[in-house]
């Protein structure tokens, strides 16, 4: 495996790319538009100048992983790789689509990944003719930080498909888990009151965002419930939300809370906007 392809360089895929080409693969980062490729790769530099002032990242190695990534617009052409990770939007229909046409340009051999947080594996392999070329491939968020990686294998992914994004897993120097696909797989799922019990409390006017926050880390988490979302992105917790409630038949304790849905409606994406819970300098 020698080439990797990022589909979408938002929050995750640019944080997967950066991994990818500082652990030496050539990597090619698609996204919708040419302004946004341009930013996120802004981003991706800034971010690996950043390790190599901590003392974290060579200088050489740094240079080499930022010519490394090259992007492109055109599907087709990041279909030509040896390992394909979509990180696109969290919507079932979008991410068929496109793993539909990546499906018609790549090579045989190429393995597809998908970042989702909480939709069914088996559900997008359904839309390729190699279902056991496909997994999930859930790196958290900062992906540069993050050591965790949820492998999850659909019911047709092959042994060695597995065996092959276990060992860039291992390359990237991050922990990959087997998991099967269940709904928001390990770590969503067992986050999903972490985030519902916070906007209950806020609805109900409990305490507000920042004291929530300080008393969760109070008790030795790193974030609190609402700066973690607002690194997420208001949008994606709620689209993780709402697929893990459908998921389980509209059970109640995964319900979306209205706040959600009004932090997205107004534009408060968290970090990634500049505002959310809390305001950030864009
Ligand atoms: P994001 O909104 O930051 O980025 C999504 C990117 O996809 C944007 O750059 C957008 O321009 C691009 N895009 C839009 N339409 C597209 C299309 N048709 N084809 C390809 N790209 C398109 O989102 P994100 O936070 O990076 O999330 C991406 C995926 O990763 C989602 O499935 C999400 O559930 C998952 N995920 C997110 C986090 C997180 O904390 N944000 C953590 C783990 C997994």
């Amino acid at each position: 495996m020698n080439t990797v392809s990022v589909i979408g360089a938002g929050t995750m895929g640019a944080g997967i790319a950066q991994v990818s080409a500082l652990a030496g693969y050539s990597v090619l980062l698609y996204d919708v538009a040419d302004e946004v490729l341009a930013q996120s790769l802004d981003g991706i530099r800034t971010s690996i100048e950043k390790g190599v002032a901590r003392g974290k990242t060579e200088p050489t190695v740094a240079e080499a992983a930022k010519q490394a990534i090259q992007t492109t617009t055109s599907l087709e052409t990041a279909a030509q790789a040896d390992l394909i990770i979509e990180a696109a939007p969290e919507k079932l229909a979008l991410k068929r689509e496109i793993f539909a046409t990546l499906d018609a340009a790549a090579p045989a051999h190429a393995i597809f990944g998908s970042n989702t947080s909480s939709l069914s594996i088996n559900a997008l392999a359904g839309a390729v003719n190699r279902a056991d070329r496909f997994l999930g491939v859930h790196f958290f968020n900062p992906a540069h930080i993050m050591k965790l990686v949820e492998l999850i294998r659909g019911d047709f992914t092959s042994d060695e498909t597995v065996t092959a994004v276990q060992e860039y897993i291992a390359k990237l120097g991050k922990t990959a888990v087997l998991c099967k696909d269940t709904p928001a797989f390990i770590v969503n799922r067992v986050a999903r009151p972490f985030y519902g019990e916070a906007f209950r409390l806020l609805g109900e006017n409990a305490a507000d965002p920042a004291t929530i926050d300080k008393l969760m880390r109070s008790i030795g988490f790193r974030m609190g419930p609402f700066e973690l979302i607002d690194l997420i992105g208001c949008d994606v917790n709620l689209s993780v939300t709402q697929s893990v409630y459908d998921a389980y038949f509209q059970e109640p304790k995964y319900r979306p809370h209205p706040i959600q849905k009004r932090m997205v409606e107004s534009g408060r994406l968290g970090r990634k906007t500049g505002h959310g819970f809390y305001e950030y300098e864009t």
